[in-house]
């Protein structure tokens, strides 16, 4: 049941998991509300640490370093949902934690994640959990080719992912199957969105209007905002979005990727309970960003709006193509970001430049 959630007034400290960029623009959202941060991760080098208060450089399962870190902060939350939900359950009984572990747990195992959505009537493409060569056969009998195999866990970035279309790579891939894996059936997709909603304790929702988002091999490159759809179907995508963080009960936000058909129907592909790559846009272009919204759902404020200001494209600095920082400083229509990463290696998200557009009628 939705329940009004205990204040935690500025002044006060926010526990994150992880270290990473989405951490990083979630603390300067912190910051700038007159809070503290505190990151949790095991990597020495942290783009999130470098602009927190606090860093706590310990392994997941250091119980130790947890608890500590629980004595210091007021809530926890997360910047990537690879951290091991046994982390989020043992600072869950010590502080709020949201994401709640539950909603954890299905968000980083796919197939839990398709059972609870079909479960819930939300449309996902067809799927199979596959644990060994008899369960791919069947999975490629009833699905048909082409389809797509994932690993259940800790793919992202299109990693841990294999597309298989002929009888001979069902062979070769049912020689490689990962442990615990689902098929799914490929999507013949116009274009891929993701909707942003934040969710207060108290079950009020906010949603960005949804995006189109852009892969290259596997790795967003590209955020339009808004999505060059109908707005019945932006409409649609919203409330679906909201549907699923109602019967998550999420705490703060959540990022759902969707496929538009061909044929005009969504099909929900991915849920992240936290901020995601394809909100960065809102940063500039958007009254209270994505990053604040979280703060404010966590923390037990009322949600900011989410009027945007602008239409936006944001582009992903991948790798390289950071050396291009001077040319985004010198271009008056784009505001750089940049995380801070000491090494740059191909496909790294190194930072993002947003340029803003006039924004469109609806
Ligand atoms: P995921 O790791 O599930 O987010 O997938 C990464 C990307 O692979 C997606 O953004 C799509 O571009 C593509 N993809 C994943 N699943 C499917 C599918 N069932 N059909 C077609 N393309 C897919």
């Amino acid at each position: 049941m939705p329940q009004r959630a205990a204040l935690i007034p500025p002044g006060r400290t926010i526990g994150i998991l992880g270290g990473g960029q989405l951490g990083r623009m979630t603390a300067i959202a912190a910051a700038r509300l007159g809070y503290r941060s505190h990151i949790y991760a095991p990597e020495a080098e942290s783009p999130a640490a470098e602009v927190a208060a606090a860093f706590t450089c310990a392994a997941y399962d250091d119980e130790d370093a947890l608890a500590r870190f629980a004595r210091d902060v007021e809530v926890v939350t997360i910047e990537f949902e690879n951290v091991p939900q046994e982390t989020l359950a043992f600072l869950a009984k010590r502080r709020p934690a949201r994401p709640h572990p539950r909603a954890l747990a299905i968000c980083q195992d796919r197939l839990a994640e398709k059972r609870f959505l079909a479960e819930h009537g939300i449309p996902v493409a067809a799927f199979r959990a596959v644990d060994g060569s008899d369960d791919l056969e069947t999975a490629a009998r009833e699905l048909g080719l082409p389809l797509v195999l994932k690993t259940r866990r800790l793919g992202y970035d299109g990693k841990g992912q294999i597309r298989v279309e002929s009888a001979d790579e069902l062979a070769r891939a049912a020689a490689t199957l990962p442990r615990g894996a689902v098929a799914e059936r490929l999507v013949d997709f116009h274009l891929e969105i993701s909707v942003i909603t934040a969710r207060g304790a108290d079950g009020a929702r906010r949603s960005y209007v949804p995006v189109e988002n852009r892969h290259e091999g596997g790795i967003l490159r590209t955020t339009l905002a808004p999505a060059p759809i109908a707005a019945a179907l932006r409409q649609e995508a919203v409330a679906l979005s909201e549907r699923i963080a109602e019967a998550l009960d999420i705490v703060g936000l959540l990022a759902v990727e969707m496929f538009v058909t061909r044929d005009g129907r969504l099909l929900v592909n991915e849920l992240a309970p936290r901020p995601h790559n394809s909100g960065h846009w809102t940063l500039d272009a958007c009254l209270v960003s994505q990053f604040e919204q979280h703060v404010r759902a966590i923390c037990g404020l009322p949600l900011g709006s989410t009027a945007r200001l602008f239409d936006a494209r944001m582009d992903n600095l991948l790798g390289a193509d950071v050396e291009s920082w001077p040319a985004h400083l010198t271009d008056p229509g784009v505001r750089l970001h940049l995380y801070g990463k000491r090494e740059v290696r191909p496909g790294r998200k190194m930072g993002h430049v947003t340029r803003l557009l006039p924004p469109g009628r609806d």
